[in-house]
């Protein structure tokens, strides 16, 4: 293993980066290989475009006819760019993108072959992918899963692939994937928040819920992460002591980036803009080694589908260059984790975002409709966002003071926060003509439409609104973004349905006019919402308590945060809204539970191992080493060899209460583990792996750390972090 390390960190200084060479603009190649609305034009008829475009914009129906013209339209845009093969492509619930590739090759009678691709192919297909989580919903016996078209994410080539994106879903119609589920929010969310526009603008027929991401990562030397098992296996490391030096002199951040990592993301970008993914920005983030990568935002479902994507091609072009992309929340104990800024909006199809305020009184009481009904829906629903952003490896990240904590709350600035607090002074009922000309000049008309004071914004808030977009900052660096845009755009389409609810009864009992009903339930709502508003530092200590006053749920592990998904509540939520039904919300507590459990199950193991494999018998090697030196200076200095031997012996000993901690733990850690995996019911199991068998990585990982600053470094068998992080 040491020699392992060596090579590694060896041949990784004589890494010669591969160059890039960018041969036309980004502006010409950008969806070049996207089946997009200009290539669609180009290949099919009159007819079938407008059907695709029904789709997309109305979620009408595309027929059979529609769909076999489509798909020959597709084979032959794909046989013109050297495509062989297609595959559904769709994102079960393992968090990564699956595919099964089929040639489009086929023999037909005669022994003649052809290039075959029909409707039937493009719209389902039955992957007999039934080893993907379900939560028990498939019965083996019946283990059909199958993928369903999604026209409104366009189909793209990657390789000689044509790639069409897909639901998944059970036989008997359960969602088994991330899509499904989110698809149906976003519907909900474009019917309950268009008929609230209909309040201030009939023209509105459509609302998109839209998503911009800001992706972390870490860029590692390949053979040097090889040289890891912990990070193979696992994705972070489990031990290794800080380097002297990490990110005190903040000397990254924002430097330039280093040569080599430049050359992969130029390519990442290249092969980004081919697939019509919309990178914009690239720097260098907080600790060494780490990057970030954001998108300019595209509606929700494709955004989703893009970030998938991009999670996939990261990891291949790194490869090309040498590189390994860690995308996991804590790859490093000691400096920052990685996250993945989730920024949303709502739009309408009159080009309107709704979290802008506008230039009218008008449109800003829209704006504040929007505004206040998001922070209220966060406010009702913090539980279950926070068990949106819940899995094993960003419970390392939340509440480390370097990510907001896993208490949600809301930061709005100090100007929108004056505007609720003169809003809540409005008269109850109705409003004379002069209150009302008051209203419109002096609070909503004095909504500047560029909320300036949002630039200096609150960075240690996890949902924050920053200008014209919030911004949703739990989210982990390695998260599917559809099972948190899921949820929040399932919440504030139930919350604006209350709404509707609220000032349609206002209008009709109390023949209060519109604008006055609305005036008058946003009212009440504020006055509800100062639990969840918080404008201070979340990273100070005192917040918990100040968060625990105010009645917010603070679950800091990922068992605990996951309960809130199958409340009566939750349950009933997504009911409600057509988004699961309880089947669902069940199954898929059930796949996070499982997989917190293998998760902490297969970290466990792999500490295990370096522990008693690696690092235990270099402590051993070296211990015989200072055993050797002692003895030979008795040979010399006989009786006295005392006083010259004396740190030799304080280091052996040392070394041997060291080698008992680490055994000890990992005896404790075993057998922790065989209790857990004796308890049959999940929810214990997972709160066993939480609470009994992982506190004890921690312990494991200090009696080893400590041997990493005593053993002789020649002999040391983990690449250390120094070398992961400082080779270049
Ligand atoms: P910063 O966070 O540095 O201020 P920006 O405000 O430009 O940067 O945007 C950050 C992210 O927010 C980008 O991904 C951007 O596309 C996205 N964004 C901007 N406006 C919206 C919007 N209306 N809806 C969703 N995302 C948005
Ligand atoms: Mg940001």
């Amino acid at each position: 293993m040491s020699t392992l390390r060596f090579h590694a960190v060896k041949k990784s200084l004589k890494y010669k980066p591969i160059l890039f060479k960018q041969k036309k603009r980004l502006s010409d190649l950008f969806g070049e290989n996207v089946f997009n609305e200009k290539t669609m034009r180009q290949y099919l008829t009159k007819n079938a475009f407008n059907g695709v475009m029904n789709a997309i914009q109305f979620g009408k129906k595309i027929d059979r006819n529609i769909a076999d013209q489509v798909a020959s339209s597709m084979r032959d845009w794909s046989l013109s760019k050297g495509v062989t093969h297609y595959t559904h492509w769709f994102q079960p619930l393992t968090g990564t993108t699956a595919e099964k590739h089929d040639a489009f090759f086929e023999v037909v009678d005669g022994g003649m072959a052809i290039e075959k691709f029909g409707g039937n192919q493009l719209i389902q297909q039955e992957p007999d992918a039934s080893s993907f989580p379900n939560g028990g919903i498939r019965n083996t016996f019946e283990a059909r899963g199958y993928t369903a078209w999604d026209p409104t994410s366009p189909a793209f080539i990657y390789g000689t692939t044509l790639c069409i994106p897909t639901i998944f879903v059970s036989y008997t119609g359960e969602a088994l994937d991330y899509k499904t589920p989110l698809l149906r929010a976003l519907q909900a969310v474009d019917y309950n928040a268009t008929a609230i526009c209909k309040y201030f603008d009939k023209n509105v027929k459509k609302v998109t819920s839209s998503l911009g991401w800001e992706q972390e990562y870490f860029l590692i030397d390949k053979l040097i992460a090889v040289s890891r098992p912990d990070i193979v296996l696992t994705g972070r490391t489990l031990l290794g002591h800080s380097a002297a030096k990490g990110q005190q002199l903040d000397d990254h951040y924002f430097g330039s980036i280093p040569n080599r990592a430049l050359n992969f993301m130029r390519e990442l970008e290249h092969e980004c803009i081919l697939l019509g993914i919309p990178i914009k920005t690239r720097h260098n983030e907080v600790a060494p080694n780490q990057f970030e990568l954001a998108s300019i935002y595209e509606e929700a479902n494709l955004s989703v589908d893009h970030n998938a994507l991009l999670m996939d091609i990261m990891g291949r072009v790194a490869s090309r260059h040498n590189f390994k992309v860690l995308l996991h929340e804590k790859p490093f104990a000691g400096i920052n984790g990685s996250g993945k800024h989730n920024n949303w909006s709502l739009a309408t199809d009159t080009g309107i975002n709704l979290l802008a305020p506008g230039k009218t009184p008008m449109s800003n009481l829209q704006f504040l409709t929007f505004f206040i009904n998001t922070i209220k829906a966060v406010h009702t629903h913090e539980a279950l966002l926070r068990a949106a952003v819940a899995s094993a490896s960003n419970d390392h990240r939340l509440g480390a003071n370097e990510a907001p904590t896993s208490i949600i709350s809301v930061f709005i600035g100090e100007q929108l926060t004056k505007v609720l607090e003169e809003l809540e002074g409005v008269t109850k009922g109705k409003l004379s003509p002069k209150e009302k000309t008051e209203l419109k000049l002096n609070v909503i008309g004095k909504i500047p439409d560029v909320l300036l004071d949002n630039t200096d914004r609150n960075r240690t808030s996890p949902f924050a609104f920053t200008g014209n977009k919030f911004e949703f900052r739990t989210v982990g660096s390695l998260a599917n973004c559809g099972n948190p845009m899921m949820v929040l755009n399932t919440i504030v389409a139930k919350q604006l349905k209350d709404f509707k609810i609220a000032v349609d009864s206002l209008i009709n009992k109390k023949d209060l006019k519109k604008d006055e009903a609305v005036f008058n339930v946003l009212r009440e709502y504020i006055k509800s919402l100062k639990p969840i508003l918080f404008e201070g530092n979340n990273y100070g200590n005192t917040w918990e308590q100040e968060a625990k006053k105010r009645g917010l749920s603070n679950n800091k592990s990922t068992p605990e945060a996951l309960k809130s998904k199958i409340s009566k509540a939750s349950i009933s939520l997504f009911e409600e809204m057509n988004v699961m039904s309880e089947i669902e919300t069940k199954a898929r507590y059930e796949i996070e539970v499982e997989a917190y459990i293998k998760h902490i199950q297969i970290e466990s193991r792999v500490l295990g191992d370096i522990a008693r494999n690696h690092i235990i018998p270099t402590a051993v090697k070296y211990q015989n080493i200072l055993v050797t030196n002692v003895k030979g200076l008795k040979d010399i200095f006989g009786n006295n060899y005392n006083n010259v031997a004396k740190e030799q012996i304080l280091l052996i000993e040392d070394i041997s209460s060291h080698i008992e901690g680490i055994n000890a733990k990992v005896t404790e850690m075993i057998n922790a583990r065989k209790t857990a995996n004796n308890i049959t019911n999940i929810e214990k199991k997972a709160s066993s792996y939480c609470g009994k068998v992982k506190p004890l990585f921690n312990a494991i990982r200090y009696h080893c750390d400590k041997l990493e600053l005593l053993v002789d470094d020649e002999i040391w068998p983990l690449t250390k972090y120094r070398e992961i992080l400082f080779t270049r």
